[in-house]
């Protein structure tokens, strides 16, 4: 039974006051089981309070971001050693935003992934295509170039650790999500591909779907066999929404338990 993983990418959204009533109602929220996975990545400056505040709960702390060098002369930045202060167990890598408005490159993002899993946390490598991309039948070829460029650089020992978050560019904050056959459909391919290099290694992955998730579109999408979970930018921020994405999560996995056979 593969547990659901429901992810909250903030981005930079949120306040002392806000980020405390959306967790504690959150955290109030008594249908939300065990078989789902949440985690939220706040703003970095909010590591330390929402820490505070989900420690005992079953909530998991994640980064929007780390920097790719240990430590030193690196102004604004902050080291996967400072993540792991705060029990930070997830760090996205390779968003959308990042690649195009802080040029972040493959070369980076690979140095970015070594440095996570080094220090036993889990990167959450996102990757999607344009809607130039996608009207020109590109989608594929770009999703596997994005996959195999990392994996030459960090290798496979590396990669077998990541989560992947399948987001199409043009459902990141626009409202329109990729249908549920659309996003099937690619994460089907990544996981065929990546089965192919070396299946045992890939038994365990995760492949979540970004891109406009809400509370109404969450359960068509989780049906999917191959969308193990979400990662979820503005229906993050509100308790009712995320509350429902994560219970669409849960539903999943309590659909597919075997039914008890009598004795
Ligand atoms: C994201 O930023 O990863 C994201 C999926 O955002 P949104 O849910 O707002 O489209």
């Amino acid at each position: 039974m593969q547990q659901k993983l429901v992810i909250a990418n903030w981005k930079m959204n949120g306040d002392i006051t806000a980020n405390y009533n959306l967790l504690t109602k959150l955290m109030g929220s008594t249908q939300i089981s065990n078989n789902t996975d949440i985690v939220i990545c706040p703003p970095s400056v909010y590591l330390s309070q929402v820490q505070d505040i989900i420690e005992t709960s079953q909530i998991k702390l994640g980064a929007q971001n780390v920097c790719s060098a240990i430590s030193g002369a690196y102004t604004g930045e902050i080291s996967i050693d400072m993540l792991a202060e705060f029990d930070c167990q997830y760090v996205l890598v390779g968003h959308s935003e990042r690649r195009s408005i802080y040029n972040e490159n493959d070369k980076e993002i690979a140095k970015k992934i070594i440095q996570i899993v080094n220090a036993k946390q889990t990167p959450v490598f996102c990757i999607g295509e344009t809607l130039t991309q996608r009207a020109d039948n590109e989608t594929e070829a770009v999703i596997l170039s994005q996959i195999k460029y990392i994996i030459d650089i960090v290798g496979l020992e590396y990669f077998k650790s990541v989560v992947i978050a399948y987001e199409p560019i043009w459902a990141i904050g626009t409202g329109q999500t990729a249908t549920a056959a659309q996003a099937q459909e690619i994460h089907l391919i990544i996981r065929n591909y990546l089965n192919g290099l070396d299946a045992a290694a890939f038994s365990g992955l995760k492949i979540l779907y970004g891109g406009s998730v809400n509370a109404s579109n969450a359960d068509e999408l989780i049906a999917q066999p191959d969308i193990d979970g979400f990662l979820v930018g503005s229906a993050s921020l509100k308790a009712e929404s995320f509350e429902q994405i994560c219970l669409a999560g849960q539903a999943k996995t309590e659909s597919i338990q075997p039914e008890l056979t009598p004795v």
